[in-house]
């Protein structure tokens, strides 16, 4: 275990039973309200690759992604919810547990071949991250990597994402 898997695992709460019963949320918010663990996740994440942009999931994938982009002297895009987004966008749908859902990114959010690492707090199904790897990639960019705080290796998300770089500050 490293310090920084350390730092990281000491700060996310389990919160059980949320968003409803038989979800285990993991609550990231104590590690936001710590500054030296946060710049240490930042520091780490904005370290990983050379850049032209970093892409953030709405909403948690916000919160990380545009302190790294700021760090590593790169472009931030967002990447939200359907109906967000004011100008044209591109859009991906993906299968829920129940139902399904659908992100979004703005068509001109990106320059040919940019290079892209996509940021978020959990990986769990995948689900999110295949799709948003489909989006950036529809837009035009090259993705060369993912970072989650956290990886839920039980759901098996990483398998959604082959030939994709999958980087992990914690695998529980
Ligand atoms: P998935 O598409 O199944 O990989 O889910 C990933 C997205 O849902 C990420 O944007 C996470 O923020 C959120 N998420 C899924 N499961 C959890 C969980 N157990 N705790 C916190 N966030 C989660």
């Amino acid at each position: 275990m490293t310090e920084l898997s350390t730092l990281i695992l000491d700060r996310i709460r389990d919160v059980p039973d949320y968003p409803k019963p038989g979800v285990m949320f993991k609550d990231i918010t104590p590690l936001l309200a710590d500054p030296v663990a946060m710049a240490a996740v930042v520091d780490e994440l904005a370290g990983l690759h050379q850049v032209d942009k970093i892409v953030g999931i709405e909403a948690r994938g916000f919160i990380l992604a545009a302190p790294v982009a700021y760090r590593a002297a790169a472009g931030f895009v967002p990447v939200r919810k359907k109906g967000k987004l004011p100008a044209a966008t591109l859009e991906e749908s993906y299968d829920l547990e129940y139902g399904s859902a659908t992100i979004e990114v703005h068509r001109d959010a990106f320059a040919p071949g940019d290079r892209v690492l996509i940021v978020d707090d959990v990986l769990a199904t995948g689900g999110t991250a295949k799709a948003a790897v489909e989006l950036v990639e529809r837009a035009g960019a090259a993705v060369v990597g993912i970072a989650v705080l956290m990886e839920l290796a039980f759901l098996k998300g990483r398998e959604r994402l082959p030939g994709v770089e999958l980087h992990s500050l914690v695998i529980v």
